[in-house]
């Protein structure tokens, strides 16, 4: 495919901002995949490979794990035949460096460049929101006590149960609110100056990530002309 027609589109913004949620949506509209490094680290952290162990006390501190660890993730990632047609990049990248390695990589490899959407939503919500999200470790799909609740024809007698695969669904190690604190500190040290960084090159877009999932999906597609 000629490379003008990929779709690589970014979306940046603090945890529990919706990125995940919305990256899965675009994915299916778009039929392109999406890249999430959070996803990868905790398949690792289940294999119980060698990097996931790695990684495992990181992530659980609510700390960012090494910039080369992750590079070579995506590095590897965006190799794949089924990367080639575009890409929903979700976490990635997550420090200066991160995203200059990743400039580097689009240059070498003729990708088009990417539409960066920063999803907006202020901590006190953002802290509400972790609070009451649960997680499926199977298909990674995210749920919301209350805004997103698993279906009500899932079985909820033994607990919550994730729509597609039925597995119970889980509170993620790093929502606990000590990690979440660590998490919101990280974001505002090493992520945040990536909002000049994209805006000084262009394509950068910021949408409020404050409302109910679709509307925030319309906002997103039609801030990136889709
Ligand atoms: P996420 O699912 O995107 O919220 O990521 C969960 C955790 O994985 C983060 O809190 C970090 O510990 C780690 N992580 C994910 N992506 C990155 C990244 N691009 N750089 C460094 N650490 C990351």
């Amino acid at each position: 495919m000629e490379a003008q027609l990929q779709h690589n589109i970014y979306l940046l913004g603090a945890p529990g901002a919706g990125k995940g949620t919305q990256a899965q949506l675009m994915a299916e509209r778009l039929g392109i995949p999406q890249l999430s490094t959070g996803d990868m680290l905790r398949a690792a952290r289940k294999e119980g490979s060698e990097l996931g162990q790695k990684v495992a006390a990181i992530m659980d501190a609510g700390q960012l794990v090494p910039n080369e660890v992750v590079i070579e993730l995506v590095r590897q990632r965006l190799g794949r035949a089924d990367h080639q047609n575009g890409v929903i990049l979700d976490g990635f990248p997550r420090t200066v460096q991160q995203a200059e390695v990743l400039d580097q990589m689009f240059q070498q490899t003729g990708r088009s460049p990417l539409k960066v959407v920063v999803i907006d939503v202020p901590f006190d919500e953002i802290r509400r929101r972790l609070s009451g999200r649960r997680w499926c470790s199977r298909c990674n799909r995210t749920f919301h006590i209350t805004d997103n609740p698993p279906s009500p024809l899932a079985d909820q007698s033994r607990g919550y149960s994730c729509d597609v695969t039925g597995c119970p669904i889980e509170v993620r190690t790093d929502d606990r609110p000590e990690a979440v604190e660590k998490r919101l500190e990280a974001y505002s040290q090493q992520t945040k100056p990536l909002i000049d960084y994209y805006r000084q090159k262009g394509a950068f877009h910021s949408v409020s990530g404050v409302g109910s999932i679709p509307e925030i999906f319309d906002s997103l597609m039609s801030n990136i002309g889709l």
